[in-house]
């Protein structure tokens, strides 16, 4: 295969999803389709329990299965599918959003019965603001859930992306039926099973024969319904699909198996190979011989002892090759790696070369951090890695004054990894941590204590938000930091960030110094 057909079969995607919706489900069963597994159950959710939240065995062992599911690739058909695992669990929603940068599409997954919920939202926020496509997929038509139109607004209207059926539910709970394929024309009849994949009968919506299968009552309900469908909602646009202002929807039962055949077999059809990427000196097509790419995630390895990490990269551009020297663009030096693994469904393998789309995991012992950028040679940075405004504070004090080395060190680096952000506040010198949960918090000091030896202690302060601020205005910019050197604070790119205590505050400080751009994520 040449390099651009290698690259033009790959589908490199995240499933997002608010907890419990259906997103491992969904995950397996696309893995049972792909043969990459063979029996249901065979993958284990990642997802911290949320009565375990204190339970540290617990969160270890969940960090180690989510090694092994962190990217999932197998082959369909001609298609090379990469699925990217999300934490499920709220407070490492910043492990997600930054997943969302080395993915080419998504795929939402919403309960029927519960709607749109807290975390699909604010996930499809970073998807709007990057423009990525988005496919959604409408869970547990087998139990009984809101009007399927009914969900079509609120899609609509809370992810704020205009939507179109492809699918459409013929009831639902007890007397689901089964789904009218709008995209191909075929009646798919529900037979609920785990493991099996449906048949469906290729049918004309007019067709007299609709009622031999679903009776007269359900299917002039269904042609109404599609009638009504094709008056509302325009056409399939797939452009406006992958310019990410249109979600194609389809509607089915993860458990059950059923529906997401049809999902697969549209999503490998329609879904964007990757596309060019955005570096800070120019635009990178993926087709390009020479080899690019970013790390955007760090994952700690479980093993105390040994303080080895993967780093996971987002190839770009071209082939990655084993054994060949890359450029570390930040150390301005030339490295090779001898054991990049690969990530197949299940298992860590060995990998050889790795296409544009592809996930390389590459063993580390500190020499990456999140952002960073490797290529064949050339000088490029990699944008768009945005950090968020977190929502918790604290300060971080050392707790053993004989390890401040390693409490120096080891929170150094899981801000490297994203754990959590660091400011330092310029009035007083001290250091804040800045997390989007409670769980982050005993994550730190749990980390720091079993891999660094470090004791920390965290102490209250309060904020409400910090803000990156910029202006255009230098005066006023000074005079800003002059009012409120008391909650001015540097990230640890050394960028001037607002630590406001109230929300009414932060409204005040707007609307004082209208020159000046509070922005509530890094990348601007
Ligand atoms: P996640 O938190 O989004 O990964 O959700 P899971 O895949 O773990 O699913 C949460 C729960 O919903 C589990 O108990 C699943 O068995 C159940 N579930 C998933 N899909 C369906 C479905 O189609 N129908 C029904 N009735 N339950 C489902």
């Amino acid at each position: 295969m040449t390099l651009q057909q290698e690259i033009q079969r790959r589908r490199t995607f995240a499933i997002i999803s608010h907890p419990d919706a259906g997103k491992t489900t969904l995950t397996e069963k696309l893995l049972l389709f792909g043969g990459a597994i063979h029996v249901a159950g065979a993958v284990k959710s990642n997802k911290i329990k949320k009565t375990a939240t204190s339970d540290w065995m617990e969160i270890e062992r969940q960090r180690g299965i989510s090694v092994a599911t962190s990217v999932m690739g197998f082959d369909y058909g001609n298609y090379k599918i990469n699925i990217l695992d999300t934490p499920g669990h709220q407070d490492f929603a910043e492990d997600t959003y930054r997943t969302l940068t080395a993915v080419d599409s998504v795929i939402v997954v919403v309960d029927i019965a519960k709607g749109v919920e807290a975390q699909t939202r604010k996930l499809m926020e970073v998807c709007r603001m990057r423009h990525t496509p988005v496919m959604i997929f409408v869970n547990k038509l087998d139990r009984e859930g809101k009007d399927p139109f009914e969900i079509l607004d609120e899609l609509e209207e809370e992810l704020k992306v205009a939507v179109r059926p492809l699918s459409w539910p013929i009831d639902m709970g007890e007397r689901f039926k089964g789904v009218y394929n709008l995209y191909r024309n075929s009646l798919d009849l529900y037979q609920p099973s785990k493991q099996k994949v449906t048949e469906s009968v290729h049918l004309d919506i007019q067709s007299p024969d609709l009622k031999k299968h679903i009776g007269e009552k359900l299917a002039e309900k269904l042609q109404s319904d599609v009638e009504l469908i094709s008056e509302v909602y325009p056409a399939f646009d797939c452009a406006e699909y992958l310019a990410g202002r249109l979600a194609p929807v389809f509607f089915g039962s993860a458990l059950n198996n059923f529906g997401i055949k049809e999902l697969l077999d549209c999503f490998v059809e329609i879904a964007p190979s990757p596309r060019a990427i955005q570096a800070e000196e120019r635009e990178v097509n993926p087709y390009e011989e020479s080899f690019s790419g970013f790390v955007f995630k760090i994952h700690a390895n479980m093993d105390p002892n040994h303080r080895s990490c993967i780093a996971f990269v987002k190839v770009c551009s071209g082939r990655f090759e084993r054994n060949v020297n890359y450029k570390h663009v930040r150390f301005n030096r030339m490295m090779k790696f001898s054991s990049p693994t690969a990530f197949m469904a299940q298992k860590k393998e060995l990998l050889d070369e790795a296409y544009a789309g592809d996930i390389v995991g590459l063993p580390d012992n500190g020499n990456f951090k999140i952002g960073d950028t490797l290529t064949s040679g050339e000088e490029l940075h990699f944008k768009g890695l945005p950090s968020f405004s977190p929502e918790m504070f604290k300060y971080i004090e050392n707790a053993d004054p004989m390890k401040a080395k390693q409490l120096q060190r080891g929170v150094e680096q899981l801000m490297d990894e994203g754990v959590a952000q660091l400011f330092v506040n310029q009035f007083n010198g001290r250091k804040i941590i800045g997390t989007v949960g409670q769980l982050q918090f005993e994550v730190i000091q749990y980390r720091l204590l079993h891999e660094y030896g470090a004791q920390c202690r965290w102490e209250p302060v309060n904020l409400y938000k910090a803000c990156w601020i910029e202006s255009d205005d230098l005066a006023q910019l000074e005079d800003f930091k002059r009012r409120k050197y008391q909650y001015m604070a540097k990230d640890k790119e050394g960028r001037d960030v607002f630590l406001a205590e109230s929300n009414y505050l932060l409204m005040m400080a707007q609307q004082d110094f209208k020159n000046i751009r509070f922005h509530f994520s890094s990348e601007f």
